[in-house]
């Protein structure tokens, strides 16, 4: 049995609102896109492209004015595209059904919020608890995308994916643009330039990327990783992979937690390294726990002067132990940058990749006529079903909210 769909509370102070599902009227699903308001925050959750789809199959389309101004996307373009511009957040949201978003709603955000009403987007739950316990209380339904699952038929809506992606170029851009030095070979009447080397630890999909940027730009790439099987892809993009004799890949896909014994060995060989880089960009991750130590203090002072060090994972503890998450610091003259939120540099891309994210997403609860399924029974929808009908349905949030440790 999928998990049904509720139509919005009709004891609601906002009334009756048509939900667009079987047996309505045919008053179109109102999609509504808000203005990001999170500090740095410069994506939207759709682009013009995508509100033409979704026009097209019923949907009515309101965007709250300037939502898209800092992704380049102003309003004009949207206005073509078929939305609606709203100017304030009470009218934007007054009959939505759907509401789309780039970053977790605030409480006050929530509170703004009919009960029934679906929010999609990331919900980063498990630091977001207050949130998300007020959507649990609101009876608001809210999918999270990163939880979706990393299955082949859920690739056109792997937004992990796609702002990886967009995080990964940025790093290799930014380790380019803070190096003293040239990245590709040149041979020049002035003489002959050396290329560049640059290090990426952990090759998901930002370090893929990032290795792909860097070799473009005609860098020496080696990369490592503790899944083996990254290697062949490392290799595919004419990387160096640094081998180690150990295989850390487990569920999903993903890394597991190395021993003692391999996080020495890995140490060893990374320092060794690392040394001789230009630019480490580190993008090492375990979900749900602090990032993995790949490079300490005492590393950092056998680096040559001037390297630089691109840490991805700066907001999850950081792969280095000198990050400052959010800050440019510069030890004994190698300079360690710990950006956050690296997608939203390149927000025009990054909001159109994330929109057609949330386009396939919403073919999955929507069928082409603007129905809203009466059943979330598709398996990607019931995975990444966090909060709906009063009940937060992830266990790990779920446990965090009752106070017991997942
Ligand atoms: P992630 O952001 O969770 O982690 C980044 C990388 O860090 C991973 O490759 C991980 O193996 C690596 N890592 C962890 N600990 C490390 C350590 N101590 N030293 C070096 N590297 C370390 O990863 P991601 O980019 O989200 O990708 C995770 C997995 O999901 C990968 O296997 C990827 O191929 C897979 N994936 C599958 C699909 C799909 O099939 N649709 C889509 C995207 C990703």
């Amino acid at each position: 049995m999928g998990i049904v769909s509720t139509p919005i509370d009709a004891q609601d102070e906002k009334g009756t609102i048509p939900t667009g599902s079987k047996g309505s009227t045919a008053m179109p699903v109102v999609v509504a896109v808000p203005k990001e308001l999170a500090p740095g925050e410069q994506r939207v959750a759709t682009v013009p492209e995508v509100v033409q789809k979704l026009t097209k199959s019923c949907l009515e389309v309101r965007v709250e004015h300037d939502a898209g101004t800092g992704a380049y996307y102003p309003d004009e373009l949207f206005t073509a595209a078929g939305a609606k511009i709203v100017t304030s957040r009470t009218d934007l949201l007054d009959g939505a059904r759907i509401v789309l978003r780039v970053q977790p709603p605030t409480v006050a955000e929530v509170d703004q919020l009919a009960g029934g009403t679906i929010v999609i987007g990331f919900m980063n739950a498990t630091n977001n608890l207050e949130a998300v316990a007020r959507m649990r209380d609101r009876r608001v339904t809210a999918f999270a995308l990163e939880l979706v699952p990393r299955i082949t038929r859920a690739q056109s809506m792997d937004a992990l994916s796609s702002q990886a992606t967009a995080a990964g170029y940025t790093a290799a851009i930014l380790g380019a643009g803070n190096c003293p030095k040239f990245l590709p070979m040149l041979t020049t009447a002035a003489g002959t330039i050396r290329p560049a080397t640059v290090l990426i630890l952990g090759a998901g999909v930002a370090g893929l990327m990032a290795i792909a940027t860097a070799k473009r730009l005609g860098a020496i790439v080696e990369a490592y990783d503790v899944r083996r099987a990254a290697g062949e892809q490392v290799r595919s993009l004419g990387a160096k992979f640094l081998e180690l004799e150990i295989d850390a890949e487990s569920q999903g896909g993903y890394a597991r937690e190395l021993t003692p014994e391999e996080k020495a060995k890995e140490q060893q060989m990374v320092s060794t390294a690392v040394a001789r880089a230009d630019i480490v960009i580190t993008t090492a991750a375990i979900p749900g726990r602090k990032a993995p130590l790949l490079i300490t203090r005492e590393t950092v002072a056998t680096m040559r002067l001037g390297a630089v060090i691109v840490d991805l994972a700066a907001e999850s503890g950081g792969n280095c132990e000198l990050t400052q998450a959010g800050k440019t610091v510069n030890v004994h003259g190698i300079t360690i940058l710990g950006p956050q939120n690296l997608p939203s540099r390149v927000p025009f891309h990054s909001s159109q990749m994330y929109a057609k994210n949330l386009q396939s997403f919403l073919a999955l609860l929507v069928d082409k006529e603007g129905v809203i399924a009466e059943e979330f029974t598709d398996e990607i929808l019931v995975a990444s079903l966090l909060v709906h009908a009063g009940e937060v349905l992830h266990r790990p949030t779920r446990e965090l909210l009752s106070g017991v440790k997942p």
